[in-house]
């Protein structure tokens, strides 16, 4: 089941979620988007409530807070990605699963040794490893791991540098946003971000069309984002929309989504605000 998005985070709107739990629902998977939290006291809350787990989709997340403590690490489950397109990679694919509950460590254990408790058995617990579970082959090879460990000793480098290129953007597009031109990402007040992305908003599908092609016609890649879940292929066959779709669809086609490295220089950044200027000067 999914539920609608709050406009200024384009995230899970936390006020929806209660009226969409059945009796068949076990879990709820805030997708923390960009970065920047979901509503994490209300959902907990919800969720202790109904007797339900809470999955947190940390996937862009690495390294921001919620009141102080790490996306991730506040439901039962956080997942993250090291996928080539996150703040750290692991040099192509990779991820991270944080468990907040002992028994369900032991089973993600066996899981991940392809179904075997092979990592009982080098602890020295039973006296031959043999298949106990599903599983599959989960393993980072060596290489991956030191690609991705030398980015996560530099992490706070790393972290600092996306945030000023983030606030850059920001303080750049603010006078456009006062001429009602665009609008930008909200931080609600105890949310850290990691400056994962940086995102605008633009009045609608048409324009967002038509300021994609003036960004690419001054050689600026800018590109829209995900596709609503609910109205894609798989959304359709698995789940369904619960209430009204205010802000899903219309929000996600209004968004376009701005360069956005480690090491973004000064100077292009420039560009791409100047010709963004320069599409709202002409239109
Ligand atoms: C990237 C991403 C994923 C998928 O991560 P993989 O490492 O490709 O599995 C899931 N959710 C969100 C929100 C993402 O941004």
């Amino acid at each position: 089941m999914f539920v609608d998005i709050r406009p200024d985070t384009m995230n899970i709107d936390e006020q929806l979620i209660e009226a969409a739990i059945t009796p068949k629902t076990k879990a709820i998977v805030p997708v923390h988007y960009a970065g920047v939290a979901c509503e994490m006291d209300v959902i907990m809350n919800i969720a202790e409530r109904y007797g339900l787990f809470v999955v947190e989709d940390a996937a862009q997340a690495m390294m921001s807070t919620y009141k102080g403590r790490a996306l991730g690490t506040i439901g039962h489950f956080g997942t993250f990605s090291f996928h080539e397109t996150k703040n750290y990679t692991s040099g192509g694919e990779g991820g991270l699963l944080i468990i907040n509950d002992d028994d369900f460590a032991q089973r993600a254990e066996i899981i991940r040794e392809k179904g075997t408790n092979r990592s009982q058995f080098f602890r020295g617990m039973v006296d031959k490893y043999q298949w106990v579970d599903v599983g599959s082959s989960y393993l980072p090879s060596e290489l991956q791991a030191a690609y991705l460990l030398a980015q996560l000793d530099a992490a706070e480098l790393i972290n600092a540098n996306r945030r000023a290129t983030w606030q850059r953007y920001h303080d750049g597009l603010i006078p456009l946003q006062k001429a009602n031109n665009v609008s930008l990402p909200r931080i609600p007040p105890g949310c850290e971000h990691n400056a994962h992305m940086f995102y605008l908003k633009v009045a609608n599908l048409h324009e967002r069309t038509a300021l994609l092609s003036h960004l690419k016609a001054s050689e600026v890649l800018a590109v829209f984002h995900y596709v609503p879940l609910h109205t894609s292929l798989a959304g359709q066959h698995f789940g369904h929309f619960h209430g009204e779709d205010r802000f899903t669809t219309s929000e996600s086609e209004r968004l376009v989504r701005l360069p956005m490295y480690y090491g973004l220089e000064q100077m292009e950044q420039d560009r791409v605000i100047e010709s963004i200027n320069e599409f709202f000067c002409q239109n």
